[in-house]
């Protein structure tokens, strides 16, 4: 229910009208019984510094930030998280004392279904893909205190500007990148192998980044994880799970930003269950 007391919340992007997350954060909202809403808003690229000027005058409490504005919101912040800083992008921001804080809570979110696993000190993860995405998941087994995060992709010149990207990051990242053809090989000492392609979402869903043979190379007690949330299971992780694999599809990581991002804003715990109910009702 709105009341004369209703905060604000709400998700900036261009186009927005596709965003999940409205779904998530109302469900959560109304389960803690919280006089908040959280809404969409179409905002297009040359606009975001009005559109976010506005909001903080009309006393909104909070924004996630999507396509297309997730970097050109950075020079309009107070202060950034490190892990912002490190990853490039801000995706969720508060108001602070001087203005607008940001941070990137796809990080936490990527991190938290590994968490419980132990000896990430021993481990080495693989990263497939060097896009966007890809930067969260390295900040985020920086974080766990991965031994070994190796990144593998597909064009040697953007490897290589990736992997310099973070020489003077605020996370003291160590990382190695290859391309495609070291990937047998780094296979059999590898812990998590982490899809941060598109290869296999929705429309392409009969294919899969590695091979069923390539994904026997991995030991039995390594994990699969999958950024894509549609479908679900990809085909990577129903080759993953006929291995007797632990298998981690994108829903988890997207649910578990939004509950970073809503924790932030309320200073509440979040019920991380009603969000991925409600994004599985949305997705369905
Ligand atoms: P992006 O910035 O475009 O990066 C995509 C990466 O995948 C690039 O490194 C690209 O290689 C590589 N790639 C693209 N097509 C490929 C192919 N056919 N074979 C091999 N590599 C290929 O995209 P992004 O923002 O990182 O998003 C990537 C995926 O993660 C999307 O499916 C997105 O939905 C998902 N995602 C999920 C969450 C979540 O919360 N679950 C969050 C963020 C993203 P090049 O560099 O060589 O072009």
């Amino acid at each position: 229910m709105i009341t004369g007391r209703t905060q604000l919340l709400g998700v900036a992007g261009y186009p927005v009208e596709h965003s999940l997350s409205p779904a998530m954060h109302n469900a959560a909202i109304a389960e803690m019984g919280l006089d908040f809403a959280y809404l969409p808003f179409p905002v297009a690229p040359d606009d975001l510094e009005r559109a976010i000027a506005g909001f903080a005058a009309l006393g909104g409490v909070g924004l996630n930030l999507t396509i297309p504005h997730k970097q050109a919101i950075v020079p309009l912040l107070a202060e950034q998280t490190a892990v912002a800083q490190a990853v490039g992008a801000v995706n969720t921001i508060w108001r602070g004392d001087r203005g607008w804080c940001g941070t990137n809570t796809d990080v936490a979110g990527f991190v938290a279904p590994l968490k419980d696993e132990a000896n990430w000190g021993d481990a080495r993860a693989i990263v497939l893909g060097n896009g966007g995405a890809a930067r969260a998941v390295v900040a985020g087994l920086t974080q766990l205190g991965c031994a070994e995060i190796v990144v593998v992709g597909r064009n040697a010149e953007k490897l290589a500007v990736f992997a310099e990207s973070w020489t003077n990051s605020p996370l003291k990242v160590r990382l190695q990148v290859y391309t495609m053809e070291k990937l047998p090989e780094l296979l059999p000492q590898t812990r998590l192998l982490v899809n941060t392609t598109p290869v296999g979402m929705a429309g392409d869903g009969e294919r899969t980044p590695v091979s069923a043979q390539l994904l026997d190379r991995l030991p039995a007690d390594g994990i699969a994880y999958d950024l894509i949330y549609t479908p679900r299971p990809t085909r990577f992780l129903q080759l993953a799970a006929a291995r007797g694999l632990r298998a981690i599809d994108g829903t988890t990581m997207l649910v578990r930003q939004g509950a970073e991002a809503l924790n932030i804003w309320t200073q509440q715990a979040v019920p991380v269950e009603t969000m991925q109910a409600a994004l599985l009702r949305h997705l369905a």
